[in-house]
């Protein structure tokens, strides 16, 4: 089989990547091992990293609006910032923009993908399904958008990141309780209240939440951290709601985040990486380099020329808009790392009951910079309090 443009990877970059491809006229087909069953992570992302990433939100798959963001030091104290947030359906958001690949001219197929040869002009991709050879796809340009792993891209011999060492190891779960996902604010934890390294809450109307760790250094189990959190989480609403102890785990999800992990190589020669492949975190950061990524691709195929110099385009433009905030988002948290419960407790006390926005002007402006660089996601926030810390 030959096409254009392959994307391996039909999450939020991937089917950004394969939509863009399309629309820019190459003959574009989306690969995923699992195209039934498609149950990615992250549910929720804020205004400030959706609008300009252009990703508009639609109601057919919008569960709640969020006020905000709290955050909240080891010892209780608690900083809230005001910033329009939703939590989405994201298995109907993957279907949207499926239907809109889909209607773009985009061809799905499944399996599992692996890539087998190389030359400077094509990439052929092996299909396999239960590990048995089915089929091999020619290429002009091969979109390695397949996930924190960055399988074909390391089979290809490409590092896309710069510290994969700094994954985040991660689960989430989706808990269920009276009343829980009527709070109104996403809810960030620090410091010893979150073991491994940060720890979320997410409502998602009436009883339903999501409870999320983040690990970093301690390999990939990370349920050990995770019951750890829940015991202190119930401990800690235990005074706003009752028989919080038998607080229900509806589901589970399991990944890596490259949060802190700075992107690498992103193109070779008819080969190109996008999202969490490239350490392009974030869902809406990752649609807006999937889009790119999808553009580049398909004018190396309109012109000719899928060698490493005209894919390299895609490297420059991501940088334009990027690099500077992964790069302050990964300088903010490893600070965050190394700080104590008691530098973090000052830190978070010392902005305790403060409207942010409201404050006065260096403290607005510290929170405007901050928010430029960090309100890419729930995840970057700690940018934000450093950057208010500075102000
Ligand atoms: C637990 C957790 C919670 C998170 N929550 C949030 C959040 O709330 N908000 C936010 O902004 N970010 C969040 N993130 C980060 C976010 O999920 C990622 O940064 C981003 O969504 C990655 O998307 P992606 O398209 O690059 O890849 P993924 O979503 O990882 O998808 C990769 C796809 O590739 C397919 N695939 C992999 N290998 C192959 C292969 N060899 N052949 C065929 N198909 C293959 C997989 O089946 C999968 O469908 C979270 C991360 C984790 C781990």
């Amino acid at each position: 089989m030959k096409c254009d443009v392959l994307v391996v990877g039909c999450s939020s970059a991937g089917l950004m990547a394969a939509t863009s491809a399309a629309k820019g006229g190459a003959a574009t087909v989306l690969l995923d091992r699992d195209l039934q069953g498609l149950s990615h992570t992250a549910n929720t992302l804020f205004e400030g990293m959706a609008a300009p990433s252009g990703v508009k939100i639609e109601s057919s798959y919008l569960i709640k609006e969020l006020q905000g963001m709290r955050i909240l030091s080891p010892s209780g104290h608690s900083v809230t910032i005001p910033a329009k947030g939703y939590f989405i359906d994201r298995e109907k958001f993957d279907e949207h923009l499926l239907r809109q690949a889909e209607s773009c001219g985009v061809e799905l197929m499944q399996g599992n993908a692996r890539m087998s040869e190389l030359d400077s002009s094509r990439r052929t991709v092996s299909l396999e399904k239960d590990g048995i050879r089915l089929d091999d796809i020619e290429a002009r340009v091969v979109v390695d958008a397949s996930g924190i792993k960055a399988a074909l891209a390391r089979q290809a011999g490409l590092e896309p990141m710069r510290h994969p060492e700094d994954i985040a190891w991660a689960l989430e779960a989706e808990i269920e309780h009276p009343g829980i996902g009527e709070e109104t604010h996403f809810q960030y934890w620090i410091g010893s209240m979150a073991p491994g390294w940060k720890a979320t809450f997410s409502p998602a109307a009436g009883d339903c939440a999501t409870l999320g760790v983040f690990v970093r250094g301690h390999g990939q189990n990370v349920q050990p951290y995770f019951r750890q959190f829940l015991k202190m989480f119930k401990s800690c609403k235990s005074r706003e709601y009752s028989g919080i102890e038998g607080l229900k785990i509806l589901s589970v999800k399991r990944g890596g985040d490259p949060i802190c992990v700075l992107p690498g190589a992103m193109a070779a020669d008819s080969l190109l990486v996008t999202g969490g492949s490239a350490g392009q975190s974030g869902l809406a950061y990752s649609m807006r380099a999937g889009t790119i990524c999808g553009m580049v691709a398909a004018e190396a195929v309109a012109a000719g020329d899928v060698a490493h110099g005209f894919l390299s385009r895609y490297e420059k433009l991501w940088k334009g808009e990027f690099y500077w905030k992964y790069r302050m988002g990964r300088a903010s948290l490893q600070t965050l790392i190394s700080m104590s419960d008691e530098e973090i407790d000052r830190l978070i006390c010392g902005l305790s009951g403060k409207t942010l926005l409201a404050c006065g002007s260096t403290l607005r402006k510290s929170v405007y910079a901050g928010a430029k660089v960090s309100l890419i996601r729930p995840g970057t926030m700690p940018d934000l309090l450093m950057n208010l810390a500075r102000g």
